[in-house]
């Protein structure tokens, strides 16, 4: 359905009611800023955008979508580059989250910072260490980045091997379903507890939402794991020529839990890989990771150490390091997680297939994880060069395709991996399950329909 067709105005002012007039509009040059995400998907406006500020004012306005029977879309600072905070074609309600930006308790007895979903990682992050906390993972992009966006595809960023993903360190959310219901997972499922503790009083339904990207709800609070501020972060950079080498190498590091993180932003298959890895912890304990890690280093022929990085200046710029690359302009993002054995091979297919597409500007690199690696091609085009985004759109296409093929598993979904999920998963239990789920909590498919194939 096209709901640019639709009178809007009974809605609009419905949820004028709710959240104020100020807080909903529906101004085309707004809606136009509100039409894309970071990335290079085909832009489709919402037909209003609204601004709640508590979850009660969430709860009110998806029972006004569900209502009229109007998709609705939550989106965090929109920084993601699947396009799943961009309407689905003919438009729908924009629920931007930013306002909900709240920190609602620092339990610092318990480990534990429960927040509104829509405050961005830097504003949080910045709090924390103010007290002498920090999180285990944040997304690089944590200017812009939220926390219910981050753990609802789930993100993943530094700390990856130490801290996982996104979802590891969430201990419970409070989650919106698409029928105005309010849920809240882990321990504070029941109503005499906070949230300390994931698991309990029955299945794990903080994980249904981690990874739905709004298929399922919208989170307006979380509760995450915090972690003291370590004494002392060390980074180091090394190259190297030999990509077989580096896999191997980051596979011994990972699977020996000797680093927090590593970050590989240049792959170059066959003539030059970067990389650096970092360590936190107290004196003794970094002292002792890096004799270790050194040593495994020097195992591997053919690395140079091209320096530590100035650790303070690194740990607080690390937020401009990943956006360096953007200088190009925007990027065609093809991003899966594959074990380590098969990082090597996928990384010379997808260089072959953007090759072949003539494509002019892209980078690989990877982020591993514990047992393999998010594996990132990134192909820039300017927004305006349209000739070279077709290009980008078809190696894309091809890509995506391969991946899965290959066994990955993409790491944010979004509308952009939709039909190739279809594609290699609909006749899986897996795919049912979902799809049953979907059906059962949103019989009128109005939360963000299309996002994970769904
Ligand atoms: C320079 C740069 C570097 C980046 N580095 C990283 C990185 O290191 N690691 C990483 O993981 N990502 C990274 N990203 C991607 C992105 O910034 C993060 O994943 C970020 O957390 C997305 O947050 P957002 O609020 O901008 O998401 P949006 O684009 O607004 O939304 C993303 C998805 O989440 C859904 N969503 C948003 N809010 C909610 C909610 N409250 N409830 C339910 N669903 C919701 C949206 O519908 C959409 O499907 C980077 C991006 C950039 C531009």
């Amino acid at each position: 359905m096209d709901y640019g067709q639709r009178d809007f105005s009974a809605i609009h002012q419905r949820l004028a009611d709710i959240v104020g007039p100020q807080y909903v509009t529906d101004k085309p040059f707004v809606l136009r800023a509100y039409s894309r995400d970071f990335g290079t998907m085909p832009p489709s406006a919402p037909n209003l955008v609204v601004r709640p500020k508590t979850t009660e004012e969430v709860s009110r306005i998806v029972k006004v979508a569900n209502e009229f029977r109007v998709p609705i879309v939550p989106r965090g600072g929109g920084s993601a580059q699947e396009a799943g905070s961009t309407p689905p074609p003919g438009g729908g309600i924009t629920i931007e989250m930013l306002r909900m930006n709240e920190i609602i308790d620092i339990d610092e007895m318990n480990g534990t910072v429960t927040c509104q979903s829509g405050i961005t990682y830097v504003s949080l992050m910045n709090t924390l260490e103010k007290r002498g906390w920090k999180l285990g993972i944040a997304p690089s992009g944590a200017m812009a980045g939220t926390p219910g966006a981050h753990i609802s595809r789930p993100g993943v960023g530094w700390g990856n091997i130490k801290y996982i993903s996104s979802g590891d360190q969430t201990l419970g959310l409070t989650m919106v379903l698409p029928n105005g219901d309010v849920v809240r997972t882990g321990s504070a499922a029941n109503p005499h507890s906070d949230v300390f503790f994931r698991y309990g009083l029955g299945s794990d339904l903080t994980g249904l939402f981690i990874g739905a990207e709004g298929a399922f709800g919208i989170m307006t609070e979380c509760t995450l794991r915090i972690f003291p501020f370590p004494e002392r972060f060390y980074l180091e950079v090394y190259k190297t020529a030999d990509l077989d080498s580096a896999v191997s190498l980051f596979r011994d590091l990972a699977i020996n839990n000797l680093v927090c993180y590593i970050s590989v932003p240049v792959i170059k298959p066959g003539e030059l890989v970067i990389f650096h890895y970092n360590v936190e912890g107290d004196e003794e304990d970094v002292d002792y990771r890096i004799a270790k890690i050194q040593g495994m280093i020097a195992r591997h022929r053919d690395m140079e150490c091209l320096g530590t990085e100035g650790v303070r200046k690194f740990w607080d710029y690390r937020w401009f390091l990943t956006g360096e690359e953007f200088k190009d302009g925007i990027a065609g993002a093809v991003n899966y997680f594959l074990p380590f054995d098969k990082l090597v091979n996928a990384t010379w297919e997808m260089k072959q297939i953007m090759d072949r597409h003539q494509i002019k500007t892209y980078v690989q690199q990877m982020f591993p994880e514990p047992h393999g690696s998010e594996h990132v091609s990134l192909m820039f085009h300017h927004p305006d060069d349209m000739a070279e985004r077709a290009k980008v759109w078809d190696a894309m296409q091809e890509m995506m395709d391969r991946a899965l093929e290959l066994g990955g598993s993409p790491y944010s979904k979004g509308r952009q991996w939709a039909p190739y999920l279809q594609k290699h998963m609909q006749d899986t239990g897996y795919w049912r399950l979902q799809k049953a789920i979907k059906d059962l909590l949103d019989p009128n498919y109005i939360m963000n329909p299309g996002v994970i194939g769904l």
